[in-house]
């Protein structure tokens, strides 16, 4: 994205959307309290971080970290609310209109103070912290304004056999902002991670992309009765509450050498991964009291939603980026009621297709279906998918055998069951850092 196109991105959001993006940052804060503490005393991050080399980093990078993790938590509990459709889902609702008012009146100073916890807004904002005014439009900036790929993408330093599959990245999505580069936390002169910096923007179409936004699309979510058949059972389908998409940074940091993790690690709820489009990767998780399955009825075409302060992301198979990518979609209809519904399905071809990367730094690759081959054209055996959803063997863009992941999807390959998840309750590797 070129300079120009920034400016003119961050000028439309402040006249667009200032007041409403406020306000979602600012509930998202009451469901963090128990970070303020934290947030106070490393309100000078943002100036430290300002200086990418500084040798404080790590510390900061844990704090967003602890961060990331509960207000990830709260997000999901939103996203469910919405998605339900039974009694409990009306009083959640209330009370989440409650606690956005609560915000209004102590909304800017929180949403100040995230700034400075997560450092997204960097020296921007710690010149001028005491105008609440200036907060604001900063906080529209950090959607646009690259925290840590600040040169935008280097792959210089990325290591030689991930610049194929990273590179990905910064061709893939052409509209809205994705960056490669690496990090140096230790100031050694050695990368540490790498990095992935996306505005979690989708190029394809989505109902949650608003009426005046090219990629809106309207979407009769009846539709995903028949999609998800095989876990249909008396579900409510319909949007997601009122969430749409909203631009907001997305930073993953990756191990700059990425390796299976002695004890694993369960994902959290929120960001686990990117995909190749800059998209986040959401587990199979639900807040405790929802059922998952709850949340497949509220899917836009592309498989997609957004939760409570408009991140969009995937728990399953992504079939529009799949189809955008070149993969093999077909699709399917079904006719009820004298109504032909239609939708994008995955053929089951598509294993060697790469479609993103978890923080674990290892690789994602589309569902294991009727068939799989490694770099040779050699068939793998699905048999040897492990317990994370992954196995090892070369790929096209990774010659010698890595560790990676595959989605899985429902009703492809004769796997006999329902799956959906990008990924099990655990990751491979050790994950690295997700802030945003
Ligand atoms: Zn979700
Ligand atoms: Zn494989």
């Amino acid at each position: 994205m070129n300079k120009l196109f920034m400016i003119a991105f961050t000028t439309l959001l402040l006249s667009a959307c200032g007041a409403e993006e406020g306000l979602t940052q600012a509930e998202e804060d009451t469901q963090v309290s128990e970070e303020q503490a934290n947030e106070e005393s490393t309100s000078d991050e943002s100036t430290e971080e300002e200086s990418t080399t500084a040798e404080d980093d790590s510390e900061s990078e844990d704090d967003a970290s602890n961060e990331d993790d509960s207000t990830e938590q709260g997000d999901v509990s939103d996203e469910d609310d919405s998605s339900g459709n039974d009694d409990t889902t009306e009083e959640d609702d209330a009370a989440d209109n409650d606690s956005s008012n609560e915000d209004d009146a102590t909304g800017e100073d929180d949403a100040a103070e995230e700034d400075d916890a997560t450092g997204e807004d960097e020296g921007d904002v710690s010149g001028d912290d005491d105008a609440t005014a200036e907060d604001d439009a900063a906080e529209e900036e950090q959607v646009v304004d690259a925290q840590i790929c600040t040169t935008g993408s280097q792959l210089g330093d990325i290591p030689a056999n991930y610049v194929a599959a990273l590179e990905k990245y910064t061709t893939t999505n052409s509209e809205y902002t994705v960056y490669v580069c690496t990090q140096d936390t230790n100031n050694d002169g050695e990368a540490d991670y790498m990095v992935v910096e996306s505005t979690n923007q989708p190029e394809h179409e989505s109902y949650y992309f608003e009426d005046d936004n090219h990629h809106h699309e309207d979407f009769d979510f009846d539709t995903n009765k028949y999609k998800y058949d095989a876990v249909y059972d008396s579900q409510r389908t319909g949007a997601a509450g009122n969430n749409m998409i909203e631009a907001q940074t997305v930073i993953m940091k990756m191990p700059i050498t990425p390796s299976a993790a002695a004890t694993k690690t369960n994902t959290p709820y929120g960001t686990i991964g990117l995909a190749i489009n800059g998209v986040s990767f959401f587990n199979e998780n639900a807040a405790p009291g929802d059922d998952i399955t709850e949340e497949l009825f509220t899917f836009d075409q592309c498989s997609g939603h957004p939760q409570g302060s408009g991140l969009y992301h995937y728990h399953v198979d992504p079939v529009c980026l799949i189809r955008d990518l070149g993969g093999e979609v077909t699709t399917a209809t079904h006719t009820e009621g004298g109504k032909t519904y239609s939708w994008i399905e995955d053929t089951g071809t598509n294993a060697g297709l790469l479609v993103g990367f978890l923080v674990d730094g290892f690789p994602v690759y589309g569902p294991v279906g009727n068939s799989e081959t490694d770099c040779n054209a050699e068939a793998v055996s699905s048999d040897t998918i492990d317990g994370y959803n992954g196995h090892s063997h070369c790929t096209a863009e990774f010659s010698e055998a890595i560790y990676h992941y595959h989605v899985k999807t429902a009703e492809v390959g004769a796997t006999g069951e329902s799956v959906f998840w990008v990924t099990n309750t655990q990751y491979y590797g050790e994950p690295g850092v997700l802030s945003r």
